[in-house]
């Protein structure tokens, strides 16, 4: 397999140059797959659905084409997958799939667990360590420092928006020693993620230090991502005419989104055969993405805070990667498109739990409820002719291609369950009268001290930081 760049399609670069980039630091593009290779008959096919680790084995096997024997690329999955991603009914017509029962408790343990892996096979042949920088609204950082903490010849630097994210989630990533360290900037993640990204292109920087990216940009992190996307897809085909009557539902994959990288890696999984006849963008009151596509136009703002955090994102870096995939009217026909304010996440947690008896994070409560809202009302209502004001929280206005299956009472959802609800114990107790059981994992970490180093929003200072501090 190839991949190319989301700016400049004569670009043609393999798996590992890829990985090793980050990025393309000519253009500043973002690397993506040149064709979508479907995954083989037997697997999709299969009477009774195959292992996650299964899937992610072949799936991978696509992705590095021969760059990595399959003896290696075997150790490499099993390692980086000592979990599973769990599919949990809570209605007929909904499933959950719980992504956080990796180490760090939130989906992104999936993509940053293979890229560190990865990453780490790669650079066994050079010079020198690889210096990551990662910018971070949440759980990126804990995800990637936990994934990269004392993997050889890696060396990881965590830029994080001071106040902006949760005292747990700051635990998580503050509290590593060795070739892991946090940067507290002062600043939005928008302002971190722009740090970075000057760093990145910045020749004189990038000729002292061997510099790569671990944020949704980089394509080993967004790969993995679609491991449970075919996995989902192929255990609720195969278990969903039982649990919900309904022969042959379509079936429509609901992502909480604030970056994009998830939602992107489902339509990967799709292109590879994945049965998803859909995707809902769900997003908080960052509603860059549902604004595009009720207006058509592409306005990137400002970030703007909310209870579910890690989707604070006012200018997602894979809209690009869509953009390259799909037009806009394809868009309009592949996604509907929900987003939810503060109150309504609240509710949703709320109406979740009172509903099917389950305790949903604020990320998940959006996919839930904009699924819950679709099925029962929204769709319907938006084919009858009303439209929902695009400022106001609720369904965009376009009638996607698979909106008849939803009216007809023939779709089934998964929504993905993108953290662990104990993360965000205050915020669920608001809502549900209770704090969620804590897991180990995250209890552990609470009682560890914080080693962030403080950081104006200045490139100036950023980058006296890394000259002065990391190993050349
Ligand atoms: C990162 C994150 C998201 C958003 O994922 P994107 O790939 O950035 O769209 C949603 N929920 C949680 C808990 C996250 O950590």
């Amino acid at each position: 397999m190839f991949y190319t760049d989301t700016r400049d399609s004569n670009v043609k670069v393999d798996f590992r140059t890829a990985v090793l980039n980050g990025m393309n630091p000519k253009t500043g593009g973002l690397y993506i797959p040149t064709s979508y290779p479907r995954l083989n008959d037997t697997i999709l096919n299969k009477a009774s659905t195959p292992s996650f680790r299964e899937i992610a084995f072949e799936m991978a096997k696509l992705y590095t084409d021969g760059e990595i024997p399959e003896n290696d690329l075997n150790a490499i999955i099993a390692d980086c997958y000592p979990f599973n991603a769990q599919v949990v009914p809570i209605d007929p017509t909904t499933y959950v799939l719980e992504l956080f029962h990796g180490p760090t408790c939130a989906f992104k343990d999936f993509g940053a667990r293979f890229m560190a892996r990865v990453m780490s096979y790669f650079n066994r042949t050079e010079k020198g360590p690889l210096h990551i920088l990662v910018a971070t609204s949440g759980d990126t950082g804990s995800a990637v420092g936990s994934a990269f903490h004392n993997v050889e010849g890696l060396d990881v630097t965590i830029l994080y928006p001071a106040g902006k994210i949760s005292p747990l989630q700051e635990k998580q990533l503050s509290t590593f020693t060795g070739n892991v360290r946090a940067l507290k900037v002062n600043g939005t993640f928008d302002d971190c993620q722009k740090l970075v990204k000057t760093a990145f292109t910045d020749e004189e920087l990038r000729s002292t230090f061997r510099l790569s990216s671990a944020n949704s940009i980089n394509i080993s992190r967004l790969l993995p991502q679609s491991f449970y996307y075919m996995y989902s897809s192929l255990a609720v085909k195969n278990r969903a005419p039982h649990d919900s009557k309904i022969e042959n539902p379509s079936i429509i994959a609901i992502v909480p989104s604030g970056n994009f990288g998830n939602l992107t890696s489902g339509l990967i999984a799709k292109r590879m055969g994945a049965p998803i006849a859909g995707f809902v963008a769900a997003t908080n009151a960052n509603r860059t993405i549902p604004d595009w596509i009720a207006s058509g136009n592409y306005e990137p703002r400002a970030s703007v805070r909310t209870l579910s955090n890690a989707m604070d994102v006012g200018a997602p870096s894979n809209y690009e990667r869509i953009r390259a995939m799909y037009s806009l009217d394809e868009v309009r026909n592949l996604f509907a498109s929900y987003w939810l304010d503060d109150a309504g996440i609240k509710e949703a947690i709320k109406g979740c739990h009172t509903k099917t008896g389950y305790i949903i994070d604020p990320h998940g409560a959006v996919g839930y409820q904009a699924w819950y809202d679709i099925k029962t009302k929204a769709m319907l209502d938006l084919s009858s002719g009303f439209k929902n004001d695009p400022a106001t929280p609720g369904l965009t206005p376009n009638l996607p291609s698979w909106s008849d299956s939803v009216i007809n009472k023939k779709a089934v959802g998964i929504v993905l369950e993108t953290a662990h609800p104990a993360k965000f114990g205050s915020i669920v107790k608001d809502a549900i009268g209770r704090e969620p059981v804590i897991p180990d994992r995250l209890e552990k970490v609470m009682s560890l001290p914080d080693r962030a180093i403080p950081m104006e929003n200045s490139y100036e200072d950023f980058k006296a930081w890394l000259n002065e501090n990391l190993e050349k």
